[in-house]
């Protein structure tokens, strides 16, 4: 079979015979049929059908750096050719995976100095919850088990990930999930939890929701609070600046790790490399994924700090735990490479400077969108929320998914642009221009545009 030559129908018809997609309802997807990329460039994406597509979303956040760099691709070959696969489990290590641990720790806030791999962000979040707890039952203290995560939290889909997650469909699926010993609070949402308050006090409110809960249940109980810095998949949640720094000094005040979940926030969403630092974090625990090869190849990583590192290698003899693929030579290589150029072409630093606030003032202009309820942005994240009724806030979902109606939109007219419930979500390649960025927003204004009319708001 000649691959090439297949037109987009046939690869449909055999991606439906086989290929399960993540995330998908498939019985939906027969009637449509995939989409079928077949090649990435900057921000751009094409198709079988020749379509040219503008990436608004940085594939799942990850592509930051864009697509087809040829230093990236020459990084993993050089790599694959010199030494393809090495494991670290049987006292050995390699040369990239120990530039990488050193290269990250050197950037992250003080005291993340611990660095261990995996492949997904999924497996970061669940290394930080066997540290965690493994961490309290070393330190003579196994009754602090309970880790409260947020309403709207995504960190992965393995049982544990769906577990701390707080997006209805994963935590409410069934099949044992949640595990037990996570619990959710509500999250620093504003629009749906203190819209007429003053952001800086609705700050300082939300986080006292940990407070409250933590004495609920007994600080002696409670292990760790595992966030996002800013919430992605949950529809771009940003929090006001007030909320980090009290969340973190009621951790503190009551000994309760703080784990910060970096997978999206990290290597340069937020403007800053990363969303520690913009929020002011400093975390026990830090897991990242995605950005660290910008989406080339699979790898994360999960950030002890000296403090939980200190317990785990001095009383606990062997770590059970470890993965065939933690610290993949070619996938280290390919991070360290990315973090090279992001960081000699200065792109982190450029986002943060010249597109972030061109990014912040293009978006906000939806808020008068008669569909739009609430915008938000943090960095090159932004979210536009459709409600029904722009005065009660009144949501379409669950009943509709009009949020999926205005993706297809954006779509049909060249624009990734995705529906988080009835969020809208932009997340473009860091290396985005302002004239691209012009192309964005005029298509997702198009996009919402022929939803009004399709839903018959004015
Ligand atoms: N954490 C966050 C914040 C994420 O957004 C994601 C993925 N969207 C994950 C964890 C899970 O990462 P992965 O899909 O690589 O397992």
């Amino acid at each position: 079979m000649n691959e090439r030559k297949l037109g987009t129908q046939a690869w449909q018809v055999l991606d439906r015979a086989h290929y399960m997609h993540p995330f998908t309802d498939h019985a939906a997807l027969r009637q449509t049929g995939a989409r079928v990329a077949t090649k990435g460039e900057g921000v751009y994406v094409w198709d079988t059908d020749g379509n040219r597509i503008i990436d608004g979303l940085s594939g799942l956040g990850c592509v930051n750096i864009g697509y087809g760099r040829r230093d990236l691709v020459e990084a993993a070959m050089a790599q694959m050719a010199e030494l393809s696969f090495c494991q670290s489990f049987f006292k050995t290590t390699h040369r990239p995976a120990v530039l990488l641990a050193e290269k990250l720790a050197s950037m992250l806030p003080e005291g993340l100095n611990h660095v261990f791999f995996q492949s997904s962000g999924s497996e970061a979040n669940e290394t930080a919850m066997r540290a965690i707890r493994r961490y309290w039952d070393l330190s003579g203290k196994p009754e602090k088990r309970i880790v409260i995560a947020r309403e709207a939290a995504y960190h992965g889909s393995t049982h544990m990930a769906a577990s701390l997650s707080g997006i209805p469909p994963m935590y409410t699926a069934g099949g044992d999930v949640p595990l037990p010993g996570i619990v959710h609070i509500d999250t620093a949402y504003q629009y749906r939890h203190g819209p007429d308050m003053n952001e800086e006090e609705f700050g300082l409110l939300a986080a006292s929701w940990l407070e409250e809960k933590i004495l609920d249940l007994g600080p002696e109980n409670v292990a760790a609070f595992f966030a996002e810095p800013a919430q992605s998949a949950g529809g771009a949640i940003c929090p006001p600046m007030s909320y980090w720094p009290e969340v973190q000094r009621i951790c503190r005040k009551y000994d309760v790790l703080l784990a910060a979940d970096e997978v999206v926030c990290g290597f340069g969403r937020t403007g800053q490399w990363f969303g520690a630092d913009y929020y002011g974090i400093a975390p026990d625990l830090l897991q990242l994924g995605k950005g660290i090869t910008s989406g080339y190849l699979p790898l994360s990583a999960c950030v002890l700090s000296d403090r939980v590192a200190d317990v785990l290698i001095e009383k606990g003899g062997e770590w059970a735990h470890g993965f065939t693929y933690s610290g993949h030579p070619a996938c280290c290589a390919v991070a360290l490479e990315n973090i090279r150029l992001l960081e000699e072409e200065g792109i982190v630093e450029r986002a943060g400077r010249d597109l972030v606030p061109y990014f912040r003032k293009k978006i906000e202009t939806f808020a008068d969108h008669p569909l739009v309820g609430n915008v938000r942005s943090v960095g090159l994240m932004g979210g536009m929320e459709i409600v029904k009724d722009k005065k009660t806030r009144e949501p379409y979902v669950p009943d509709v998914h009009i949020g999926e109606v205005c993706s297809a939109e954006a779509l049909k007219r060249g624009l990734a642009f995705r529906a988080n419930g009835d969020t809208m979500s932009l997340m473009p390649p860091l290396i985005i221009t302002t004239e691209q960025l012009d192309t964005v927003f005029d298509i997702a204004r198009e996009a919402l545009d022929a939803t009004a009319r399709r839903f018959g708001v004015a």
